[in-house]
């Protein structure tokens, strides 16, 4: 790396890699993982390598707009604090809120929970976090009388045994997952994977169970009446916890029989698992979204707790419950009291004293004293007029809140919107009525707690540009000009850091989890050089420990864990004769949310270029959707049109839909609009992963795809989605009537501006009603488009790269209209590895030249799979493939 890299973190996932990143001279920016960094020493996955590519200034907001004009910094802020103290005069202070993001810093996060529940008085701030891992929150806090993570990513590698619960590690946490398998090459760890799909991450496991959805609470009921028999740590359930029968009771309404009715699941299978738990001290259970997105999150996250409580394994080397958390700082939302049902510093808000903590510690005039609205409840009171003003932060709720074409006419009907982001055209932005430049990852300054409580410094190495500010002094100049000067008046973020630190062990003394009080005096230099640390971290002369409660020492008020029972529910909705499938939502491999970011990355985009439904072979032929064709996915919400995929890896009877698509990219495949409200009861986290659907075939009379230098205004399609690719955009088109004038069609698509009349190739094949033209500027291409009245069968690759090329005589121009590579240029095909570049079909030759290879063989060949790594199983995919086609 260059002298001028600077250590940071990467802002995806909550693994919390740390970064090298450098900028040199010409402005190129380099991207290396952080060999120090305890999280990933030195590894990073597709995401964050890519993150160089993600940096450009297209569609960045970069003034303050009010009513969509530019406005000064003064006006922008005078307004949004004049409509909240307008809001609160006339309404009082539950007639505002905060809607906010896992992106923002700690010190961002601080500052709009300072100002929100200390004064204005309301605790109506809430985050999409919400959507992420509220359930883990509640589920902990009912054990554990506090919001702890016991153990420590190093545990995974300590253990024998990993169960991976409703977690796509190999996906949504790549470098955690090979860190997993490189300490399961040493050690033999048994890998468990309990999830309805055939994910990537069970390439590797020792056992898959593909439970019913939302079933997990009746398989570890029916664990905890196993292990109930004979296999319970009775010291340490005796020393350190209370509960244990009223959970035995209601776990042992579960038998062996009704564990495999309900789940599904084969007895044997369940059997296995049962005695693979029982028999392995070192176990640690891993759980995320697959637990958390349900109605029944937090019992299922107890029900996995109890488990592990019954058996003494918490908090020791190799053992206990770990949620690993999607956003990158969802854990210090968390510490910050972030949630509309927390207290800043882990405390609590229906606890008077803990509520007479803060507000002695701000000195506020007020502090909230009941819990606020949480994500759903929040946007239906913004529709049904309860909520005066919204202030949105680094999130898009258009898209990624259920019920979203709801949340859509919320938005349209709140009087009073600001938004603070980073991009100028979202979803969510459309609704604003003052928008905020923020300052984005590489230009501010600050900090991110990972999954396992470790806390990193994001430290700026680019100048923020334009006007773009950071959110912790865009909440405080409001909090300022809204009266709390004093309150408000911090000179960067390393003063907001200490005071958080401060308060973490205001009247703390150890009965609390969250204790940073060893930073609490950080000047700015000590904030400069922070290097990661765990917490917690009490004031010099306390000893630090890595894990919690292998000897008690719960947050409860006797000290004890709770056992909570947690009597089996099944989802909140039914599939009907209307809606027979489940619909599923979730992540892909090298997407990030709604891909304001991850979207800019043409290897990133390589993956999937359009929004695709994952759909079993047999409910494909019931419902007459062929392959490549497109589907519509409809439930009572919504209706999407995607791609289908079809695949054994999906269960039958569901269908899954990636979350990250939107309106800027895509013409109708929110994913959403298709999900319904219904929520957890203690945790309030929306059950994302079980809404009742249906599919058809779209009925498409013509199918395009298109390449062009420039990004197409929205295509006049019925089904359209755009890509990035090195130099240009990818289309791919459909419509349900043929357009009277092709040529019109690809001049609106290579999005116009031409210096010259460009030269016109086309071929028409008015037989099998198939166009192919192309647009050139001298010896450039400008666009093509090719369509054909079944899917488009084309080089897609080869036709993004000719954006590149030179091409010189007509033969070559004419040649471009058979949609493939000459002969003698070999065609990568479709990116499978996004950190090496790897195309499908080289793979595919790897495989044809030596057929005995398997996955590493073809990685030492071709480089596939040696990066990140995520791509592995779908190599090993294709091997065996290859291995049983020539069987
Ligand atoms: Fe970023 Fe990937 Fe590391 Fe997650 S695993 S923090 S997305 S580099």
């Amino acid at each position: 790396m260059t002298a001028a890299a600077v250590r940071t973190t990467c802002p995806y996932c909550g693994v919390g890699c740390g970064i090298l990143a450098g900028r040199a001279t010409d402005g190129a920016v380099t991207i290396e993982g952080d060999t120090e960094h305890p999280a990933n020493s030195g590894r990073l996955c597709s995401k964050g390598a890519a993150l160089g590519e993600t940096l450009s200034l297209d569609d960045r907001l970069l003034h303050p707009l009010v009513d969509g004009e530019r406005a000064g910094w003064d006006a922008a802020l005078d307004l949004v604090a004049s409509r909240f103290s307008g809001a609160i005069e006339q309404y009082g202070p539950d007639s505002v809120a905060f809607y906010v993001s896992g992106q923002l810093l700690t010190e961002d996060y601080y500052v709009a929970n300072k100002l929100m529940k200390g004064y204005i008085g309301s605790a109506n701030i809430d985050t999409n976090s919400r959507l992420c891992m509220a359930s883990s929150v509640a589920g902990h806090r009912r054990a554990f009388g506090s919001d702890t993570v016991p153990g420590a990513y190093e545990d995974l590698e300590l253990a024998d045994l990993v169960v991976l619960v409703g977690s796509n590690l190999a996906w949504c946490h790549p470098v955690l997952y090979q860190r997993l398998l490189a300490a399961r090459d040493k050690r033999g760890t048994r890998i468990v994977v309990i999830d309805p799909r055939r994910t990537s991450t069970c390439e590797h496991a020792d056992l898959h169970l593909p439970l019913a959805s939302g079933t997990d609470v009746a398989l570890f009921n029916g664990l905890l009446a196993h292990l109930g028999g004979a296999s319970l740590d009775h010291g340490y359930i005796e020393a350190h916890t209370n509960g244990l029968q009223p959970a035995l009771e209601a776990a042992r309404k579960v038998t062996p029989v009704e564990a495999a009715r309900i789940t599904g699941l084969d007895r044997r299978d369940i059997a296995a698992f049962y005695k693979l738990f029982e028999t392995t001290p070192r176990t640690v259970t891993v759980y995320s979204q697959g637990v958390n997105q349900s109605s029944a999150g937090t019992d299922k996250v107890n029900a996995i707790i109890n488990c592990h409580l019954a058996t003494g394994r918490i908090g020791k080397p190799g053992m206990g419950p770990f949620s690993v958390t999607g956003q990158p700082n969802a854990m210090g939302g968390r510490e910050v009291g972030g949630l509309a049902n927390m207290l800043a510093a882990h405390m609590d808000l229906d606890n008077a004293g803990h509520r007479r903590i803060v507000q002695e510690f701000w000195g506020s005039p007020r502090v909230a004293d009941k819990p606020g609205l949480k994500a759903v409840d929040l946007f239906r009171a913004v529709g049904d007029g309860r909520i005066k003003a919204l202030w949105i932060m680094g999130t898009n709720p258009a898209d990624s809140m259920p019920e979203a074409d709801t949340v859509r006419a919320a938005l349209e009907a709140c009087p009073f919107v600001a938004v603070s982001d980073i991009v100028r055209h979202t979803d969510t932005t459309a609704y604003a009525h003052v928008l905020l430049p923020s300052a984005a990852w590489g230009e501010k300054e600050g900090t991110v707690t990972n999954s396992e409580r470790r806390i990193s410094r994001q430290r700026a190495f680019l100048p923020s540009p334009g006007e773009a500010r950071p959110d912790w002094w865009q909440l405080a100049e409001v909090g300022k000009r809204m009266g709390f000067a004093q309150a408000f008046a911090y000179d960067g973020p390393s003063g907001v850091f200490a005071e958080h630190a401060r308060l973490s062990a205001a009247g703390n003394n150890g009965t609390r989890d969250f204790d940073i009080g060893a930073y609490g005096s950080l000047n700015q230099a000590q904030y400069e050089g922070l290097a990661p640390f765990q917490w917690p971290a009490p004031a010099a002369g306390t000893v630090r420990q890595q894990r919690f409660f292998a000897q008690g020492g719960f947050f409860t008020p006797d000290r004890r864990a709770r056992f909570a029972p947690t009597p089996y529910r099944p989802p909140a909705t039914t599939t009907t004769t209307d809606y027979p499938l489940i619909l599923n939502t979730g992540r892909m491999r090298d997407q990030w949310h709604t891909m304001t970011r991850t979207g800019k990355s043409p290897r990133l985009m390589a993956q999937f270029g359009e929004p695709h439904a994952e759909i079993n072979p047999r409910d494909a032929a019931a419902y007459a959707i062929g392959p490549a064709g497109l589907a519509t996915v409809s439930t009572e919400h919504g209706s999407v049109v995607v791609r289908a995929l079809i695949t054994d890896r999906q269960p039958q009877g569901a269908v899954f839909l990636p979350m990250h698509w939107t309106a800027q990219l895509s013409s109708l495949a929110r994913a959403g609009s298709l999900v319904g409200g219904a929520l957890d009861p203690v945790s309030g986290q929306p059950e994302l992963k079980h809404t009742p659907a249906t599919i058809a075939p779209f009925a498409a009379d013509w199918y395009g795809y298109a390449v062009g230098r420039h990004r197409p205004a929205r295509p006049v399609a019925d089904y359209w989605a755009l890509a990035r690719t090195r130099n240009g955009w990818r289309t791919e088109l459909a419509g349900a009537k043929q357009p009277d004038d092709w040529q019109a069609v690809l001049q609106a698509l290579a999005g116009g501006g031409f210096d010259q009349p460009p030269d016109v190739v086309t071929f028409t094949d008015a037989g099998s009603r198939r166009q192919r033209l192309a647009l050139f500027n001298g010896n450039q291409l400008i666009a093509a488009l090719f369509t054909s009245p079944e899917p488009v069968q084309a080089a897609r690759d080869y036709l993004a790269g000719a954006l590149d090329q030179a091409f010189e005589t007509p033969q070559q121009r004419y040649g471009l209209l058979a949609a493939r590579p000459p002969v003698g240029q070999p065609d990568p095909g479709a990116c499978l590895c996004a950190c090496l570049g790897v195309g499908r079909n080289q793979i595919l030759a790897a495989i044809g030249r030596n057929r005995r290879a398997d996955a590493e063989a073809i990685g030492r060949e071709t480089g596939a799979g040696t990066g990140c790594g995520s791509c592995r199983a779908e190599i090993a995919a294709l091997v065996e493939a290859n291995l049983q086609a020539g069987a």
